[in-house]
């Protein structure tokens, strides 16, 4: 059923960028006869699963959206992935994203953006849109994307589905193309609390292959997901997440999301972080420095394209040409940008500063969290805006993680849920929690969705 939804709406909505339609028969059959040979099978048997293209999986392509990685096939599994086919999960095959995550809007990917299901004039959020589309238009039940800034949430939020960061270091980055590895995280996109859960439980959990990844128990996200009690519990709202510059009909889904949460026996209180407000210029010298250093592996040599090798040339050259004609625009903006931050006499004012700044972002959540159990904000500051509308002007691309990114650079995990739709499109309500309090997002998300 996945695969004929895929062949009828795809074409206009261009989530896939590899059906793979022969692996997922063939995983489905597999799943079938051990079921009927009475096997116990993993708990999310059957289940077709659409994975962003910039997680590694035998047999597929990946190419993080970026032509400098076209036809590059990995041979191996990300632990992500491995742990989906443990979990008896059918993955149909890679989605579209921005090139290598950077970007909000899936316009970024060199294989030409994917559109909104809601309206196909409109962009589905990035950088994992194709994750938020394919389940949006019901192609598959679930999907894989990753968060640097903002890049689980935003599409989710944009799209009306529940995503999840969770704490970094709670799922593996094995085999997850390197964007900003002190803030890349894998998690789930689906269209309940319940659904995103059980996802979740199947790909986290400690991990020796990454020395990032955090050796405690998962949390219990499904129990929590389905528990559906929140009195008592403190909701603090985010002062510094609200207010001017957002959508006023975002605004009045989330207030009346709050207003739902207090009706359910939540204790509504105000908190201040005052540093968030410098949360998006931290995260714009960090996430360039840390992919001037990974991107530098796309040499020509190891992975993928290889330009203007013609024999004649030399090394220098033929990595120059190929990185001039395999990265796009804002890739090698970030690049350039990251370079600069990282150089020489330069590095204490910029790149050390944003470090700083890091810190009293956390400083800012741990006293909030004295004060509250989860803290809520918008999503996004508007809904899913026309394609190419801020393709020419990337800082106002970038404000659309203004609210996702101090979860990123503090690690803690974030969820955005449904909050209702301004205009006909979907806005969403955030919820964070403390790190490793992964099941408080579950336990918030489920009660407002029941
Ligand atoms: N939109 C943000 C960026 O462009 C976040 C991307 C992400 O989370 N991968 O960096």
């Amino acid at each position: 059923a996945a695969l004929d939804r895929i062949a009828k709406v795809d074409e206009a909505v261009h989530a896939f960028l590899h059906v793979d339609a022969e692996g997922a028969l063939a995983a489905a059959r597999a799943i079938d006869a051990r079921r009927a040979a009475g096997e116990k099978l993993g708990p999310l048997a059957g289940v077709p699963l659409a994975l962003k293209d910039v997680l590694t999986a035998r047999g597929m392509p990946t190419t993080c959206g970026s032509r400098i990685l076209e036809g590059w096939r990995p041979p191996y599994d990300a632990t992500v992935v491995s742990r989906l086919r443990a979990a008896d999960v059918v993955i149909l095959g890679k989605v579209n994203m921005d090139e290598f995550a950077m970007g909000s809007s899936t316009e970024n990917s060199a294989y030409g953006p994917t559109r909104n299901p809601w309206d196909l004039t409109r962009i589905p959020g990035g950088s994992s849109g194709g994750s938020a589309a394919a389940v949006a238009a019901f192609e598959a039940p679930l999907s894989i994307g990753t968060d640097t800034g903002g890049s689980i949430r935003q599409p989710a939020a944009v799209c009306g589905l529940v995503g999840v960061k969770p704490t970094y270091g709670g799922v593996s980055r094995y085999g997850l193309v390197a964007f900003s590895s002190s803030l890349d995280q894998a998690g789930p996109l689906a269209r309940t609390v319940g659904d995103a859960a059980l996802l979740h439980a199947a790909i986290a959990g400690h991990d020796p292959l990454d020395s990032t990844s955090v050796d405690l128990p998962v949390p219990p996200v499904v129990e929590a997901a389905a528990r559906r009690d929140i009195r008592g519990l403190r909701v603090g709202v985010v002062r510094e997440l609200s207010g001017e510059g957002y959508d006023p009909g975002v605004q009045a889904a989330f207030d009346a999301a709050v207003q739902e949460l207090a009706g359910l026996g939540a204790e509504v209180v105000e908190v201040s972080c005052p540093h968030f407000t410098y949360a998006l210029a931290a995260y714009y010298l960090i996430a360039p420095s840390e992919c001037s250093s990974n991107l530098a592996r796309f040499d020509a040599m190891r992975f993928g394209l290889r330009a203007g090798d013609d024999g004649r040339a030399g090394a220098e050259e033929v990595m120059s040409h190929t990185r001039d004609v395999g990265f796009g625009a804002e890739v090698k903006r970030r690049v350039m940008l990251g370079t600069y931050a990282l150089s020489s006499g330069y590095y204490d004012a910029y790149y050390g500063q944003a470090q700083k700044v890091r810190t009293l972002i956390s400083r800012d959540f741990a006293a909030a969290y004295e004060k509250a159990d989860v803290l809520v904000s918008p999503t996004t500051p508007t809904p899913a805006f026309p394609l190419g509308d801020k393709v020419d002007d990337p800082v106002s691309m970038y404000l659309s993680d203004l609210c996702t990114i101090p979860s990123n650079l503090a690690g803690g995990p974030a969820m955005s849920l449904p909050a209702g739709l301004v205009g006909g499109l979907p806005a969403g309500i955030q919820i964070m929690a403390p790190a490793f309090a992964d099941d408080r997002l579950y336990l918030v998300g489920g009660a407002l969705e029941a």
